[in-house]
């Protein structure tokens, strides 16, 4: 769906006047959203609007005060705890730094958090993507009331968040997580990180998407062909929903290579549950079935039984895990 310029929905106006409330922002290469989250994990107010991923970081600020001044409407000022922010790592979580992102110009070094906090007057504090998310997912999603849990994201990247022993990992510079750069498969495909064979070169719904596109122009009479550079994940998945063998071919390997990295988290982690988000979660039923025959072929016995479930907030675990980590952790990386 292409998003209009700025969309804003306003409900329960009410309620968000008589709860602590505060700002989820989830910064990606494509869109950029902004939610008014309360102490439930209500989205009371949303308004995204397309990244400006040629502008810099001036011009992204800019966008995020935008989309601030809107979903803020709604409350008095006073009342807004601060701004969390998600946003694609690696990131100085520590510092407020991003370090660098792939879809983005000009984000190598830039504290973002400090200079949010002088645009919008608000504390700001800046997570990384996967650790706001799984913070989401604990709080109000799929891990609600868990110890020990792992998130991954799988969409344009492989990304990750960890619960272990009742906490939220984070590590040093709050760089934890990095599960889409576990080595898989020795020389295998080149990665955005430079390095082959990373979880995330072969089972990123990009990866996902390009083998698609590589398999259809080879193989004659699947429905996949017709559609050429345009063929996505979600394509791939109709197509296997109405029995494309091609389709359905490529959705159990998919399922395999995300089977192979999980068994690699249940085996470091020991989680409860592993739940599973991003874009290529849109086809969780078609590749549940594959990830646990992956995990019982690999996995030592004792972990075989750890289910595998899908993303309670959808695409709104970051957003809401961000502003959540605002209203239970304010200090974390604020500057003053
Ligand atoms: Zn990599």
């Amino acid at each position: 769906m292409t998003a209009p310029d700025h969309k804003l929905t306003r409900m329960e106006r009410g309620a968000a006047m008589t709860h602590p409330i505060a700002i989820g922002i989830d910064l990606g290469g494509t869109q950029v959203r902004a939610g008014l989250v309360d102490a439930s994990g209500a989205v009371v107010a949303h308004a995204a609007t397309r990244t400006d991923a040629t502008g810099g970081p001036q011009a992204v600020i800019e966008q995020i005060h935008q989309l601030v001044r809107e979903v803020a409407a709604v409350v008095v000022l006073e009342r807004i705890a601060g701004v969390g922010m998600a946003a694609p790592g690696p990131l100085d979580g520590d510092a407020g730094v991003t370090l660098g992102i792939p879809t983005l110009a000009g984000f190598s070094g830039v504290p973002l958090a400090r200079l949010l906090e002088e645009r919008l007057d608000l504390p700001v504090r800046l997570e990384n993507d996967g650790i706001a998310a799984a913070f989401g997912e604990w709080r109000f999603g799929a891990g609600r009331g868990l110890r020990n849990f792992v998130y991954v994201t799988v969409s344009t990247g492989v990304g990750g968040g960890i619960v272990a022993d009742g906490r939220l990992l984070r590590g040093r510079r709050g760089m934890a997580g990095h599960v889409g750069h576990m080595t898989i498969i020795r020389d295998g495909a080149l990665c955005a990180c430079g390095n082959r064979g990373c979880w995330e070169a072969h089972a990123s719904g990009t990866a996902f998407a390009r083998e698609g596109r590589r398999r259809a122009a080879m193989v004659v009479g699947s429905i996949l062909a017709a559609h050429g550079a345009a063929l996505d994940g979600q394509i791939v998945f109709e197509a296997a929903r109405k029995g494309d063998p091609l389709a359905r071919a490529l959705v159990a390997e998919e399922a395999q290579l995300l089977g192979i990295g999980i068994v690699n988290l249940l085996h470091l982690y020991s989680p409860e549950l592993v739940v599973l988000g991003g874009g290529v979660s849109n086809g969780f039923d078609l590749l549940h079935a594959g990830i646990v025959a992956q995990i019982h072929a690999a996995a030592l016995a004792p972990f075989r039984d750890v289910p595998i479930v899908r993303a309670a907030l959808g695409g709104n675990s970051g957003l809401v895990g961000a502003a959540a980590l605002i209203l239970e952790e304010p200090d974390a990386n604020s500057s003053q």
